[in-house]
């Protein structure tokens, strides 16, 4: 370091409770805040081979190609979808909101023939409907999200899944939301291509996707016609990076990968379980700490999604526009009481909050502080 060095930008101390990205352990800044080693390091090597041991573990799978993509959960959407899918093949797409729509979008540039199967915002997927789609499209990929973070809906996987694997149909799933904070089980479900992110219930810092494709997904992209349109995302080139042989295919993000394995070590160190019942616990505690201002919950009791919840605002706030509404107070939370929360999106903007106890957040401690400071704010 050279003395001149100017000092590094100042941050403030926020707590996030939006969508996401979540509070990071500080245990996993320290971690990525070593010397940085080279990429092919075999220091390095042998916690990538960790980190790829312990994201199989969370995703419930025995899934050899199983990485963290070096890029944001999109990327991982992207990857699932571009890989899979051939122009004129036929996919099934589950739109439930924001997020299912996107990988619609995705499917679609990737010259799919794309048929969306949609529902009303905060609501499942019904799982019957989905099946008739199936059974009636014949599609080559059927795609939804998991875990909806624009509506707070946890959708019913397994029958959905069953239903396409019946029908031959490879199934990809959007587990941005749910991995690390309500199970994940890749095998039993069925499914071939999933991602996450590592900003959500992971509580690492934004920027990686957790992805993993079955054998028989994998079989699937060595059996194209033509090679996967983008090279960076081909996971025939990823594989032999992340796949045991380690030769270059990018210069993988170090340290955000050090990052990872600590908090991944956090993770099966307090047990999936566990953490599971931590993030029900917290969202019981939402509900019940914000009934009293006058928030209600959007979604039926039995599809909630507990690292996300959307709360409609009590009619107090909704009457009212600039300061008095919802994004003035929002932006209160944020400047007097240093708490993010998310809006709504789409049809739900100005309607709902979305408010996220993910990772280090699930906690009561995180439900008092926003209660406390709404309660100054309304009160
Ligand atoms: C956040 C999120 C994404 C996108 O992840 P980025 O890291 O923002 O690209 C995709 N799907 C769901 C369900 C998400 O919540």
């Amino acid at each position: 370091m050279t003395p001149s060095a100017p000092e590094a930008p100042a941050l403030p101390t926020r707590l996030l409770l939006g969508p996401g990205p979540s509070n990071v352990h500080p245990s996993v800044l320290q971690a990525m805040a070593q010397p940085l080693v080279g990429h092919l390091d075999p220091t390095f090597l042998a916690l990538l081979d960790q980190v790829q041991t312990d994201l199989r573990t969370l995703f419930g799978t025995e899934n050899e190609l199983t990485l963290p993509l070096s890029a944001p959960g999109s990327a991982g959407m992207e990857a699932c979808l571009v890989n899979l899918l051939e122009p004129g093949d036929r996919a099934l797409v589950g739109v439930a909101g924001v997020f299912g729509t996107r990988m619609a979008d995705v499917a679609s540039r990737a010259g799919a023939d794309v048929t969306r199967f949609e529902t009303e915002p905060g609501t499942i997927l019904d799982p019957d409907g989905m099946a008739q789609a199936i059974a009636r499209v014949r599609p080559k990929v059927v795609s939804f999200v998991h875990a909806e973070t624009s509506t707070g809906v946890l959708q019913p996987v397994e029958e959905i899944a069953s239903a396409a694997r019946e029908a031959g149909a490879l199934v990809v799933l959007d587990c941005v939301t749910s991995l690390a904070g309500v199970p994940v089980k890749l095998d039993a479900w069925g499914i071939d291509a999933a991602y996450s992110g590592t900003q959500k219930c992971l509580a690492c810092p934004p920027g990686l996707s957790p992805v993993s494709f079955s054998d028989r997904a994998l079989e699937t992209v060595r059996a194209r016609k033509r090679p996967v349109q983008s090279w960076f995302l081909d996971v025939t080139l990823l594989a032999g990076y992340f796949g045991g042989e380690r030769v270059y295919h990018h210069t993988a993000p170090v340290s955000a990968v050090v990052g990872l394995a600590q908090g991944l070590r956090l993770a099966l160190a307090e047990g999936l379980e566990a953490r599971a019942a931590r993030h029900r616990e917290a969202a019981g505690a939402l509900y019940a700490g914000l009934a009293p201002l006058g928030f209600t919950p959007l979604v039926a009791e039995a599809h909630r999604l507990p690292p996300l919840s959307t709360m409609r605002l009590p009619d107090t706030v909704l009457g009212w526009d600039g300061d008095a509404g919802e994004a003035g107070l929002r932006r209160r939370l944020l400047e007097t009481h240093q708490i993010e929360v998310g809006g709504g999106l789409g049809p739900l903007a100005g309607k709902v909050w979305r408010i996220g106890l993910m990772g280090e957040n699930a906690r009561k401690e995180s439900v008092e502080r926003l209660v406390g400071a709404l309660e100054q704010e309304l009160g």
